[in-house]
């Protein structure tokens, strides 16, 4: 009986007979193809066993295996299991996520190439007459006869038009075609392209440890201010990696944002790498994930679910930006975090792991308390660069005009006339984040959520930033007729204001209105590398990872948002966004200066970042967490339900909640609603589960989950389980 994984939402394998007339029984890890109810379906073989809980009779044979070898290897079939387990997620689902949609769908492996061969009939008539005057077909079928197996392509580029001859050799008999699947190429390339600036002793010091530790799990945490050369320790680790013949895994949060990166690894390597993110075309992804499952790339860079790539020989694994929360696939389907994930998989291949961040995580940071990851640290700039002045503007003694205060403002002359750049950060985009009336105190409202509508002004709109929804911009208040106001700045307020105080200085915008598909972020990032913008104005997006050598001043506008969320995590972002826009300032010979804007200039948070910096904040934060019983102090796991009523919600999540079964220490909280309680025009509530121990909670998941599976409820209504959730409320 051969298990098969499909993806459903049914927790279970389904079993199948081997299929009719196959020579040879799919291993685990290899597509198959499988009738299912009136579908067929692409599934992976998941084991084989000796009996099934189905009746013989009853069971139905593979329609069709689609690999030879498996597509997932036994290292990533663990992986999967263990992130089924931990996450309690159907593992049909999860091997989904680690598969690119067309393999989902079928596709060949290995990307197949159309190759032609002469029959006998053929190479024989090449010397009769039986081709008589058909130049075209005669002179085709000398090429064939010449290079059996010659590819389409090629024939493309000697013969207009070949196809029509072609077809009629064919006809003829003479003539057949083979789709024939390529080979990885067996010699090597060199392994650089260029070799980089010679390390300083802490990035030396750095790859040393790494090295030392290769062919054992060993997690590093690299905690490297902005600019202190972490990437330069990556390419050198993973080098080390590939002279022994392994290959490297790297992790990013989000490509699209980071195309510097991947420039620095190509640039670097003359091996093969593999590139998968969720920017690419179906096709392109196809493409990348062949390359890994071919093993003709020696390092495999991608996103979230490239921790389930296939790369056999696995030497080491890298996480950069460790803390960032893009890490974490939250909103829908199968929700897990591929740096925790990633781990793991360093583990099981008993290979290293280095999680790279200027802000680490309080979690990883923890780790690191309790002795579980070894910390290397690169606590100054690359190069001659110096970490950057920071100041803080109390914005209740200063004028402010739209947004901009007047020391902000002079700092801006002051460094533009030097002939720097400067970066203006906001953490909203759009025009203003309200629309107000002047006379009865209407606020334009998302229809569908329990939010206020951001105002678009050059588009005209009224956008939510919750759900999407779209408005007209109203001239007039739509309650009492009296005229609207713009309340508070939006990056294209801000980016108006400036124009207005900086004429001469050319401004660029970067936030997700301006990089809307390929290729913006890149023209908005080259006109700041070259020198001709000399402003730039930037959401959280600006922060990430980008090299701006000339940027001099960094002004940070409201870094109060978030001081006081309802998110326990929101210090740690809030702490976190402004280290990495900081990090902006003084990456060349210039030194760097910035200014934070602030209504709350004594706020602790605030205080021990700016005295004692990252790691002075995070031990305050993480004694904070410990006081709470937050995590990583805790292990949470979120029952979450939404509805069309708030009542439906929490009623199905007070019935789940009545089915728990509870060893002591564990606690449920809830239901409560969520923090944004309606959105998209439903409503959202949750319980709590908490346990100060890990394995009670996935214990105590696994009795109650097939509980809550078997509550009868409305199709409206639907729910889903978030284990490690990222936030609370
Ligand atoms: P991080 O990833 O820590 O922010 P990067 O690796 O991007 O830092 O390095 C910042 C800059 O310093 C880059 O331009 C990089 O080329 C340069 N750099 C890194 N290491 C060195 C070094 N050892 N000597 C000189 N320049 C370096
Ligand atoms: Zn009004
Ligand atoms: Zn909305």
């Amino acid at each position: 009986m051969v298990r098969v994984a499909l993806d459903t939402p049914l927790r279970r394998l389904f079993d199948y007979l081997p299929a009719r007339d196959a020579t040879f029984d799919p291993q685990p890890g290899a597509r198959v193809r499988v009738p299912f109810g009136r579908q067929r379906l692409v599934g992976v073989v998941h084991s084989w066993a000796a009996s099934s809980d189905v009746p013989r009779e009853k069971l139905k044979p593979l329609l069709e295996i689609l690999d030879a070898e498996p597509v997932i290897d036994a290292g990533v079939m663990e992986l999967i299991e263990f992130a089924s387990q931990y996450y309690h997620h159907p593992v049909g689902e999860v091997i989904a996520a680690a598969l690119p949609k067309l393999a989902r769908e079928g596709a060949a492996s290995r990307a197949l190439t159309e190759r032609w061969y002469p029959t006998e009939a053929g190479a024989a008539a090449l010397d009769g007459k039986e081709l008589g005057r058909a130049r075209k077909q005669r002179e085709l079928l000398g090429i064939l006869c010449a290079e059996p197996g010659i590819a389409a392509t090629e024939l493309t580029q000697r013969l207009d038009d070949w196809r029509t001859a072609m077809r009629a050799l064919v006809g003829r008999g003479f003539v057949f075609s083979a789709e024939v699947a390529d080979e990885a190429p067996v010699a090597d390339p060199p392994l650089l392209r260029s070799t980089g600036p010679a390390l300083s002793a802490e990035q030396s010091a750095a790859v040393s440890a790494i090295d030392a530790a290769a062919g054992k799990f060993a997690p590093f945490l690299l905690h490297g201010i902005t600019g202190s050369g972490k990437t330069e320790v990556y390419l050198h680790a993973a080098e080390h990696c590939l002279r022994h013949g392994k290959r490297a895994l790297v992790l990013v949060p989000e490509i699209g944002l980071t195309p510097q990166l991947v420039a620095r690894f190509r640039e670097r390597f003359a091996v093969t790498v593999a590139v998968l993110h969720s920017g690419l075309t179906d096709s392109e992804r196809l493409a990348a994930w062949r390359e890994c499952v071919s093993g003709a790339a020696r390092i495999v860079l991608g996103t979230r679910s490239a921790v389930f790539a296939p790369a056999a020989n696995l030497g080491i694994v890298i996480v950069d930006e460790e803390h960032d929360a893009s890490f974490k696939q939250h909103e829908s389907g199968f929700r897990y975090s591929a740096r925790d994930l990633a781990i793991l998989r360093a583990q099981r291949a008993g290979v290293p792991i280095v999680l790279g961040s200027a802000t680490p995580s309080l979690e990883s940071l923890q780790n690191v308390v309790s002795g579980k990851y070894t910390r290397l640290s690169l606590p100054r700039r690359a190069g001659q660069a110096l970490p950057p002045r920071a100041a803080v503007i109390d914005l209740r003694e200063h004028a402010v005009r739209a947004g901009m205060s007047t020391p902000a403002v002079e700092a801006m002359q002051r460094h533009l006339d030097a002939g720097g750049q400067v970066l203006v950060y906001i953490n909203r985009r759009g025009y203003s984040p309200t629309l107000a009336c002047t006379a009865c105190g209407w606020i334009a409202p998302c229809r569908d959520c329990d939010a206020r509508l951001t105002v678009h002004l050059a588009a005209a709109k009224l956008r939510c930033h919750h759900c999407g929804a779209e408005a007209p911009l109203p001239e007039d208040c739509p309650q009492c007729g009296y005229a609207v106001r713009h309340v508070g700045q939006g990056t294209e307020r801000v980016e108006e204001t400036l124009t207005s105080l900086f004429p001469a200085m050319p401004i660029v915008r970067l936030d997700r209105d301006v990089v809307r598909k390929r290729g913006d972020l890149e023209s908005v990032v080259s006109r700041i590398a070259s020198g001709e913008a000399r402003i730039l104005v930037g959401t959280q997006m600006v922060t990430k990872g980008h090299d701006f050598p000339s940027v001099t001043l960094v002004v940070v506008l409201n870094a109060d948002q978030g001081l006081f969320s309802t998110d326990f995590r929101a210090p740690e972002r809030v702490a976190q966004t402004i280290i990495q826009v900081a990090g902006r300032a003084g990456r060349g010979d210039r030194p760097g200066e910035v200014m934070i804007q602030t209504e709350y200039p004594g706020h602790p948070l605030l205080r021990s970042l700016l005295e004692e910096g990252y790691d002075g904040f995070a031990r305050t934060a993480l004694a904070e967490r410990a006081a709470a019983g937050w995590p990583p102090f805790a292990h949470v796991a979120a029952l979450r339900a939404s509805a069309s009523t708030l009542a439906a919600a929490t009623d199905f999540l007070r019935e789940a909640r009545a089915l728990a079964r509870l060893p002591r220490g564990l606690k449920l909280l809830g239901p409560a609603p969520a923090a944004m309680t309606k959105r998209a025009a439903r409503y959202h509530a949750q319980v709590l589960l908490e346990s100060p121990e890990r394995a009670p909670l996935h214990r105590a998941l696994s009795a109650w989950l097939p509980a809550i599976e078997g509550l009868k409820h409305s199709r409206d209504l639907r729910w889903s389980l978030d284990v490690d959730p990222l936030e609370l409320f």
